[in-house]
């Protein structure tokens, strides 16, 4: 066992890794896999071969630096379109975090200052300080 897991390290010594152009024609070839499995498509089946061979030459490269100028010039022509998905996959987490949030909290506001407040649901007349202004009220949850 010990073995094998140097004979695996081995093999990634002095290669390229996984570096995010990899991982993105890495997810580029399984996505088209699942398309094939859906569409039986040759054309399709052909492109995710194609991705997915070029993902593991490229991880088993040797010629680290190509490899890593590639990498860069990857990230600087899709540096919009990350910074896009990845504000809206924040968002999108911002969302059902607020969702579920809804559904076992409750949320008001202070009467005197407007401060958002939340509380467990279904706790029945409870007394809130708020921690903004100080004022106490009695809301039910
Ligand atoms: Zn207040």
């Amino acid at each position: 066992m010990n073995d094998l897991r140097y004979n695996f390290t081995r093999l990634f010594d002095g290669r390229t890794g996984l570096d995010t152009l990899s991982k993105t024609t890495a997810k580029i070839g399984l996505i088209l896999f699942l398309l094939t499995m859906l569409t039986h498509s040759n054309i399709v089946y052909v492109l995710a071969l194609i991705f997915a061979a070029y993902t593991a030459w490229r991880v088993l490269s040797r010629n680290y630096q190509k490899r890593y100028s590639e990498n860069q010039k990857f990230l600087s022509m899709t540096s919009g379109i990350r910074r896009r998905y990845n504000t809206f996959a924040f968002d999108v987490r911002n969302c059902i975090t607020k969702a579920r949030q809804r559904k076992s909290y409750v949320v008001f506001k202070c009467p005197n200052c407007k401060q958002k407040h939340r509380a467990p649901r279904g706790r029945g007349k409870i007394q809130v300080k708020c921690r903004n202004c100080r004022t106490l009220f009695i809301k039910k949850v």
